[in-house]
Protein backbone atom coordinates (compact mmCIF):
# COMPACT_ATOMS: atom_id res chain seq x y z
CA UNK A 1 0.00 0.00 0.00
CA UNK A 2 1.55 3.46 -1.16
CA UNK A 3 0.06 6.31 0.22
CA UNK A 4 0.49 9.83 -1.36
CA UNK A 5 0.96 12.42 1.55
CA UNK A 6 0.73 15.08 -0.46
CA UNK A 7 -2.93 14.18 -1.48
CA UNK A 8 -3.90 14.34 2.31
CA UNK A 9 -3.12 17.71 2.43
CA UNK A 10 -5.25 20.71 2.09
CA UNK A 11 -4.21 22.41 -1.24
CA UNK A 12 -3.65 25.78 0.33
CA UNK A 13 -0.63 24.22 2.70
CA UNK A 14 0.75 22.48 -0.22
CA UNK A 15 0.54 25.24 -2.45
CA UNK A 16 1.87 27.76 0.72
CA UNK A 17 4.64 29.75 1.19
CA UNK A 18 6.30 29.98 4.52
CA UNK A 19 7.21 32.94 6.12
CA UNK A 20 10.96 33.01 5.83
CA UNK A 21 12.32 34.58 8.72
CA UNK A 22 15.65 36.23 9.21
CA UNK A 23 16.97 33.29 11.13
CA UNK A 24 16.05 31.15 7.85
CA UNK A 25 18.21 33.03 5.75
CA UNK A 26 21.34 33.19 7.48
CA UNK A 27 21.88 30.08 9.90
CA UNK A 28 25.61 30.76 11.22
CA UNK A 29 26.52 31.59 15.02
CA UNK A 30 28.84 33.65 14.43
CA UNK A 31 28.41 37.54 12.80
CA UNK A 32 26.89 40.66 13.43
CA UNK A 33 23.65 40.19 13.20
CA UNK A 34 21.56 43.35 11.93
CA UNK A 35 18.83 41.50 10.34
CA UNK A 36 16.04 40.83 12.67
CA UNK A 37 15.60 43.86 13.95
CA UNK A 38 16.66 42.83 16.99
CA UNK A 39 17.54 44.87 20.37
CA UNK A 40 21.29 44.69 20.80
CA UNK A 41 21.23 44.97 24.37
CA UNK A 42 20.09 42.47 26.74
CA UNK A 43 20.67 38.98 27.44
CA UNK A 44 16.93 37.27 25.44
CA UNK A 45 17.62 39.89 23.37
CA UNK A 46 17.94 37.03 20.09
CA UNK A 47 14.93 35.71 18.24
CA UNK A 48 15.31 31.81 19.27
CA UNK A 49 16.23 28.70 16.61
CA UNK A 50 12.97 28.24 14.75
CA UNK A 51 13.71 24.67 14.29
CA UNK A 52 15.11 23.70 17.92
CA UNK A 53 18.09 21.76 16.58
CA UNK A 54 20.26 21.34 19.25
CA UNK A 55 17.36 19.93 21.29
CA UNK A 56 16.37 17.67 18.07
CA UNK A 57 19.68 16.60 18.14
CA UNK A 58 19.58 15.54 21.31
CA UNK A 59 16.43 13.27 20.96
CA UNK A 60 17.85 11.55 17.70
CA UNK A 61 20.48 10.03 19.65
CA UNK A 62 18.19 9.14 22.15
CA UNK A 63 15.50 7.62 20.99
CA UNK A 64 17.98 6.72 17.43
CA UNK A 65 15.35 8.27 15.38
CA UNK A 66 16.91 11.14 12.57
CA UNK A 67 15.73 14.42 13.49
CA UNK A 68 14.36 14.93 10.29
CA UNK A 69 11.71 12.80 12.00
CA UNK A 70 10.80 15.01 14.80
CA UNK A 71 9.00 18.19 15.53
CA UNK A 72 8.37 20.22 18.63
CA UNK A 73 5.40 22.14 19.47
CA UNK A 74 4.37 24.89 21.72
CA UNK A 75 2.86 21.53 24.41
CA UNK A 76 1.24 18.48 22.23
CA UNK A 77 -1.81 20.71 21.78
CA UNK A 78 0.14 22.32 19.05
CA UNK A 79 0.64 19.55 17.07
CA UNK A 80 -2.57 18.47 17.59
CA UNK A 81 -3.51 21.72 16.05
CA UNK A 82 -1.38 21.41 13.52
CA UNK A 83 -2.62 18.20 12.23
CA UNK A 84 -5.97 19.65 11.79
CA UNK A 85 -4.42 23.01 9.99
CA UNK A 86 -2.26 20.64 7.41
CA UNK A 87 -4.42 18.04 6.32
CA UNK A 88 -8.64 19.35 7.07
CA UNK A 89 -10.60 21.31 4.87
CA UNK A 90 -12.74 23.27 7.09
CA UNK A 91 -16.42 22.59 6.64
CA UNK A 92 -15.56 19.64 4.26
CA UNK A 93 -13.14 16.87 5.93
CA UNK A 94 -13.98 14.77 8.74
CA UNK A 95 -11.53 13.44 11.75
CA UNK A 96 -12.22 10.00 13.84
CA UNK A 97 -12.43 9.81 18.03
CA UNK A 98 -13.08 7.04 20.18
CA UNK A 99 -14.60 8.30 23.11
CA UNK A 100 -14.16 8.63 25.79
CA UNK A 101 -10.45 10.19 25.40
CA UNK A 102 -8.79 13.34 25.80
CA UNK A 103 -11.05 16.27 24.72
CA UNK A 104 -8.37 18.22 22.66
CA UNK A 105 -9.34 16.70 19.18
CA UNK A 106 -12.92 18.04 19.56
CA UNK A 107 -11.82 21.26 20.73
CA UNK A 108 -9.36 21.38 18.01
CA UNK A 109 -11.79 19.98 15.58
CA UNK A 110 -14.75 22.44 16.59
CA UNK A 111 -12.17 25.56 16.31
CA UNK A 112 -10.60 24.31 12.75
CA UNK A 113 -14.92 23.77 11.70
CA UNK A 114 -13.99 20.05 10.82
CA UNK A 115 -16.34 17.50 11.77
CA UNK A 116 -15.54 14.88 14.39
CA UNK A 117 -16.77 11.24 14.11
CA UNK A 118 -16.77 10.03 17.72
CA UNK A 119 -16.93 6.30 18.05
CA UNK A 120 -17.87 4.72 21.60
CA UNK A 121 -15.12 2.44 22.90
CA UNK A 122 -16.69 -0.63 24.23
CA UNK A 123 -17.36 -1.70 28.20
CA UNK A 124 -13.29 -2.46 28.46
CA UNK A 125 -12.75 0.91 26.42
CA UNK A 126 -11.55 -0.66 23.69
CA UNK A 127 -12.14 0.18 20.11
CA UNK A 128 -15.25 -1.98 18.51
CA UNK A 129 -13.82 -2.44 15.16
CA UNK A 130 -16.77 -4.32 13.26
CA UNK A 131 -18.60 -0.52 14.11
CA UNK A 132 -15.63 1.18 12.97
CA UNK A 133 -14.66 -0.82 10.01
CA UNK A 134 -16.94 1.18 7.45
CA UNK A 135 -15.38 4.26 8.08
CA UNK A 136 -12.81 2.91 6.44
CA UNK A 137 -13.74 4.23 3.09
CA UNK A 138 -15.17 7.30 3.95
CA UNK A 139 -12.97 9.90 1.60
CA UNK A 140 -13.60 12.74 3.49
CA UNK A 141 -12.14 11.24 6.70
CA UNK A 142 -8.23 12.51 6.76
CA UNK A 143 -7.33 12.01 10.37
CA UNK A 144 -8.01 8.94 12.93
CA UNK A 145 -6.94 9.93 16.62
CA UNK A 146 -5.93 7.27 18.74
CA UNK A 147 -4.81 7.98 22.68
CA UNK A 148 -2.85 5.32 24.01
CA UNK A 149 -2.54 5.23 27.31
CA UNK A 150 -6.34 6.78 26.76
CA UNK A 151 -7.03 9.45 29.01
CA UNK A 152 -9.41 9.10 31.00
CA UNK A 153 -9.61 5.86 31.26
CA UNK A 154 -5.65 4.83 31.34
CA UNK A 155 -5.49 2.10 29.19
CA UNK A 156 -3.51 1.07 26.63
CA UNK A 157 -5.91 0.59 22.93
CA UNK A 158 -5.33 -3.01 21.27
CA UNK A 159 -6.08 -3.45 17.05
CA UNK A 160 -4.19 0.51 16.24
CA UNK A 161 -2.03 -2.24 14.31
CA UNK A 162 -5.43 -3.20 12.24
CA UNK A 163 -5.92 0.68 11.65
CA UNK A 164 -2.14 1.16 10.32
CA UNK A 165 -2.24 -1.89 7.92
CA UNK A 166 -5.88 -0.44 6.49
CA UNK A 167 -6.17 3.39 6.67
CA UNK A 168 -5.09 5.14 3.91
CA UNK A 169 -5.41 9.19 6.02
CA UNK A 170 -3.46 9.89 8.80
CA UNK A 171 -3.51 7.98 11.77
CA UNK A 172 -2.51 10.07 15.02
CA UNK A 173 -1.03 8.03 18.22
CA UNK A 174 -1.47 10.63 21.13
CA UNK A 175 1.53 8.88 23.24
CA UNK A 176 1.69 11.33 26.41
CA UNK A 177 1.68 8.80 28.95
CA UNK A 178 3.14 5.95 26.81
CA UNK A 179 6.73 6.14 29.75
CA UNK A 180 4.89 4.92 32.30
CA UNK A 181 3.56 2.18 30.36
CA UNK A 182 5.11 -1.39 29.71
CA UNK A 183 3.84 -1.10 26.18
CA UNK A 184 6.28 -0.36 23.23
CA UNK A 185 6.09 3.56 21.70
CA UNK A 186 4.68 3.18 17.93
CA UNK A 187 7.34 5.88 17.41
CA UNK A 188 9.61 3.10 15.79
CA UNK A 189 6.72 2.62 13.17
CA UNK A 190 7.25 5.52 11.85
CA UNK A 191 9.70 4.29 8.92
CA UNK A 192 6.74 1.14 8.56
CA UNK A 193 3.66 3.61 8.15
CA UNK A 194 4.31 7.07 6.59
CA UNK A 195 1.17 8.15 7.36
CA UNK A 196 1.63 7.95 11.20
CA UNK A 197 2.26 10.78 13.68
CA UNK A 198 3.22 10.20 17.27
CA UNK A 199 3.08 12.64 19.52
CA UNK A 200 4.66 12.90 22.77
CA UNK A 201 5.48 15.51 25.43
CA UNK A 202 7.45 16.66 28.13
CA UNK A 203 4.38 17.73 30.41
CA UNK A 204 3.94 14.08 32.09
CA UNK A 205 6.63 11.38 33.01
CA UNK A 206 9.39 14.48 32.34
CA UNK A 207 7.79 16.48 35.29
CA UNK A 208 7.70 19.79 32.80
CA UNK A 209 4.32 21.04 31.82
CA UNK A 210 5.13 24.31 32.80
CA UNK A 211 7.36 24.55 30.07
CA UNK A 212 5.24 23.49 27.15
CA UNK A 213 6.84 21.28 25.01
CA UNK A 214 5.40 18.69 22.77
CA UNK A 215 7.31 16.27 20.44
CA UNK A 216 5.60 14.36 16.92
CA UNK A 217 7.69 11.62 15.62
CA UNK A 218 6.95 10.83 12.21
CA UNK A 219 7.83 10.39 8.24
CA UNK A 220 10.30 13.72 7.02
CA UNK A 221 7.50 13.80 4.61
CA UNK A 222 4.67 15.21 7.22
CA UNK A 223 7.65 16.66 9.30
CA UNK A 224 7.99 18.94 6.48
CA UNK A 225 4.40 20.35 6.43
CA UNK A 226 4.35 20.41 10.44
CA UNK A 227 7.81 22.61 9.46
CA UNK A 228 5.56 24.97 6.73
CA UNK A 229 2.49 25.87 8.70
CA UNK A 230 4.25 26.19 12.33
CA UNK A 231 4.44 29.64 13.53
CA UNK A 232 7.71 30.63 12.88
CA UNK A 233 9.45 31.03 16.70
CA UNK A 234 6.81 28.59 18.47
CA UNK A 235 9.42 27.36 21.31
CA UNK A 236 10.71 30.47 22.84
CA UNK A 237 14.55 30.38 23.96
CA UNK A 238 13.56 29.93 27.71
CA UNK A 239 11.69 26.71 26.81
CA UNK A 240 14.16 25.55 24.32
CA UNK A 241 17.10 26.06 27.12
CA UNK A 242 14.94 24.28 30.56
CA UNK A 243 14.35 20.79 27.22
CA UNK A 244 18.34 21.33 26.57
CA UNK A 245 19.09 21.08 30.20
CA UNK A 246 16.74 18.26 30.80
CA UNK A 247 17.75 15.65 28.33
CA UNK A 248 21.20 14.71 29.61
CA UNK A 249 22.13 11.40 30.97
CA UNK A 250 21.67 12.12 34.73
CA UNK A 251 18.96 13.81 34.50
CA UNK A 252 17.45 10.82 32.10
CA UNK A 253 18.23 8.74 35.21
CA UNK A 254 16.24 10.91 37.63
CA UNK A 255 13.46 10.92 35.44
CA UNK A 256 13.25 6.94 35.32
CA UNK A 257 13.90 7.17 39.12
CA UNK A 258 10.66 9.26 39.36
CA UNK A 259 8.33 7.41 36.71
CA UNK A 260 9.36 4.05 39.22
CA UNK A 261 8.54 5.91 42.24
CA UNK A 262 5.10 6.88 40.63
CA UNK A 263 4.08 3.60 39.58
CA UNK A 264 4.89 1.95 43.13
CA UNK A 265 2.96 4.80 44.35
CA UNK A 266 0.16 3.54 42.01
CA UNK A 267 0.53 0.17 43.24
CA UNK A 268 -0.01 1.22 46.99
CA UNK A 269 -2.62 3.66 46.17
CA UNK A 270 -4.99 0.95 44.36
CA UNK A 271 -4.07 -1.16 47.00
CA UNK A 272 -5.60 1.22 49.32
CA UNK A 273 -8.24 2.37 47.20
CA UNK A 274 -9.63 -1.43 47.12
CA UNK A 275 -10.30 -1.02 50.72
CA UNK A 276 -13.03 1.63 50.19
CA UNK A 277 -16.56 0.59 50.00
CA UNK A 278 -17.41 3.48 48.15
CA UNK A 279 -14.98 2.81 45.19
CA UNK A 280 -17.37 0.75 43.38
CA UNK A 281 -14.35 -0.27 40.65
CA UNK A 282 -10.57 0.47 39.77
CA UNK A 283 -10.12 0.36 35.61
CA UNK A 284 -7.14 -1.26 34.61
CA UNK A 285 -4.19 1.47 34.26
CA UNK A 286 -0.72 1.56 32.28
CA UNK A 287 -0.65 5.71 33.02
CA UNK A 288 0.42 7.73 35.95
CA UNK A 289 -3.40 8.19 36.68
CA UNK A 290 -6.21 5.73 37.81
CA UNK A 291 -10.08 6.06 36.72
CA UNK A 292 -12.34 4.68 39.69
CA UNK A 293 -15.96 4.27 40.08
CA UNK A 294 -17.61 5.47 43.13
CA UNK A 295 -21.42 6.03 44.59
CA UNK A 296 -22.09 9.22 43.78
CA UNK A 297 -18.95 11.25 42.04
CA UNK A 298 -20.46 14.61 42.27
CA UNK A 299 -20.94 14.52 45.72
CA UNK A 300 -17.61 12.44 46.43
CA UNK A 301 -15.62 14.99 44.39
CA UNK A 302 -17.67 17.76 46.24
CA UNK A 303 -16.75 16.24 49.38
CA UNK A 304 -13.29 15.84 48.66
CA UNK A 305 -12.74 19.85 47.27
CA UNK A 306 -14.27 20.63 51.08
CA UNK A 307 -10.73 19.17 52.07
CA UNK A 308 -8.75 20.78 49.57
CA UNK A 309 -8.07 17.19 47.67
CA UNK A 310 -8.73 18.14 44.17
CA UNK A 311 -9.56 15.11 41.77
CA UNK A 312 -11.24 15.30 38.31
CA UNK A 313 -14.89 14.41 38.03
CA UNK A 314 -15.71 12.24 35.06
CA UNK A 315 -19.38 11.92 36.04
CA UNK A 316 -20.43 13.55 32.66
CA UNK A 317 -18.43 11.61 30.68
CA UNK A 318 -18.37 7.82 32.42
CA UNK A 319 -21.16 7.83 35.08
CA UNK A 320 -19.87 8.31 38.69
CA UNK A 321 -16.32 7.64 37.35
CA UNK A 322 -13.37 10.04 38.92
CA UNK A 323 -9.78 9.72 37.25
CA UNK A 324 -6.81 10.30 40.13
CA UNK A 325 -3.73 11.27 39.36
CA UNK A 326 -0.94 9.51 41.18
CA UNK A 327 0.46 12.39 43.29
CA UNK A 328 3.68 12.15 45.92
CA UNK A 329 3.51 9.66 49.17
CA UNK A 330 2.25 12.31 51.16
CA UNK A 331 -0.52 13.61 48.72
CA UNK A 332 -1.72 9.79 47.95
CA UNK A 333 -1.97 9.78 51.95
CA UNK A 334 -4.02 12.22 52.20
CA UNK A 335 -6.61 11.39 49.15
CA UNK A 336 -6.97 7.85 50.81
CA UNK A 337 -7.28 9.73 54.32
CA UNK A 338 -9.91 12.25 53.13
CA UNK A 339 -11.96 9.31 51.50
CA UNK A 340 -12.13 7.30 54.82
CA UNK A 341 -13.36 10.30 56.54
CA UNK A 342 -16.04 10.83 54.12
CA UNK A 343 -17.33 7.24 54.85
C1 LIG B 1 -1.70 15.84 29.22
C2 LIG B 1 -1.95 15.36 27.84
C3 LIG B 1 -1.25 15.89 26.77
C4 LIG B 1 -0.20 16.93 27.00
O1 LIG B 1 -0.44 18.08 26.34
P1 LIG B 1 0.69 19.21 26.37
O2 LIG B 1 0.10 20.25 25.51
O3 LIG B 1 1.93 18.59 25.77
O4 LIG B 1 0.91 19.61 27.79
C5 LIG B 1 -1.48 15.40 25.51
N1 LIG B 1 -2.37 14.41 25.30
C6 LIG B 1 -3.05 13.87 26.32
C7 LIG B 1 -3.98 12.75 26.07
C8 LIG B 1 -2.87 14.33 27.62
O5 LIG B 1 -3.57 13.79 28.62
Amino acid sequence: MKIDIQKLVRKNILNLKPYSSARDEFEGENGIFLDANENPFGVLNRYPDPYQKRIKQKLSVINQISADNIFLGNGSDEVIDLAFRIFCEPGEDKVLTFSPTYGMYEVSANINDVELINLDLNNNFQINLETFKPYLNDENLKIIFICSPNNPTGNSIQNIEYILENFNGIIFIDEAYIDFSPEESFKNKIKKYPNLIVSQTFSKAWGMASVRVGIAYASEEIIKFYNKTKPPYNISQLNQNEVLNALNDENIRLVQDDIKLILNEKKLLIQSLKELKLVKKIFPSDANFILIEVENADLIYQKLVEENVIVRNRNSVIKNCLRVTVGSPEENLKLIETLKSII
